[in-house]
């Protein structure tokens, strides 16, 4: 949505793991509404970058704001976070959502706890509350019915469902997610892109790591491609599909689709 209120900007954000520059300066806006998705060969650095955004990874420099407040990173020698504690970094952390290439849901937790937990453990909402909300979460997902199983009998997809609903169940500002359908058998992977697909559409302010190319082609607002830790080239999915300027993602892209 071109105009609308800065929900994430990422400015210049570098990581080094050991000697290997990883990312080399990225920098990135979504807007209320926008839906990015970003591309690049294996070990380009999609995951450090998304990340970094969460704090999942302590950028060694740059600048991450929402509705521009600035997270102020201040990393110490050690590659920590300094100037803030746990609880503030946890309410930051709290208001970006974050769905796992492998669900990551809590195999000891029933699918209902999964999506209560945090809402309960992190915001502080009283359980009834979060009870309520997390039902009419699984049920928007589909899987209503699954809720007092664990994770281990469900399919991928209704894990990964359950696990977008966790994301949602915090409300969070903006939902990053990292391959969400590369661990599932391609019969599976119809339905988790559906409920993404649902959450475009709703205006969802979304950045979505994929190989996917239909649908980033369908869905996203914006194409970001990455090559060895820089954007090689970013722009509408119209123009980025049919006529990419780099011959690098046009090769990406017809070994992709
Ligand atoms: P992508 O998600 O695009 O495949 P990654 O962000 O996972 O790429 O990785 C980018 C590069 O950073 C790879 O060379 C990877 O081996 C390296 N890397 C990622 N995480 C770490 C880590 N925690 N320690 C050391 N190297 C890492
Ligand atoms: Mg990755």
């Amino acid at each position: 949505m071109a105009g609308g209120t800065i929900a994430l900007q990422v400015k210049d954000i570098h990581k080094t793991f050991g000697r290997l520059e990883v990312l080399k300066g990225i920098s990135l806006t979504a807007r209320d509404g926008d839906v990015i998705s970003i591309l690049g060969s294996s070990g380009s650095g999609k995951s450090t970058f998304l990340r970094c955004i969460n704090l999942l990874e302590a950028p060694d420099r740059g600048e991450i704001s929402l509705r521009g407040q600035d997270l102020a990173l201040r990393p110490d020698r050690g590659g920590g976070l300094t100037a803030r504690d746990a609880r503030q970094l946890a309410a930051f952390r709290a208001r970006i959502g974050f769905v796992f290439q492998s669900f990551n849901l809590w195999p000891h937790l029933t699918i209902l706890e999964n999506v209560m937990e945090a809402p309960v453990h992190v915001k502080g909402l009283p359980k009834a509350q979060a009870r309520e909300k997390a039902m009419a979460l699984l049920a928007k997902v589909g899987i209503a019915e699954k809720r007092d199983h664990y994770p281990a009998h469900l399919s991928g997809g209704q894990q990964q469902r359950a696990a977008i609903a966790r994301a949602l169940a915090m409300e969070p500002e903006v939902i990053l997610f990292d391959e969400p359908t590369s661990a599932l058998d391609p019969e599976l992977v119809a339905e988790v892109l559906g409920v993404i697909r649902a959450l475009a559409e709703e205006g969802r302010t979304m950045l979505i790591v994929t190989h996917e190319m239909t649908f980033a082609r369908d869905v996203s607002s914006e194409v970001v491609f990455l090559h060895q830790g820089h954007i090689e080239e970013q722009g509408p999915p119209a123009q980025m599909f049919s006529q990419p300027r780099s011959d690098r993602v046009r090769q990406f892209l017809t070994n992709h689709l």
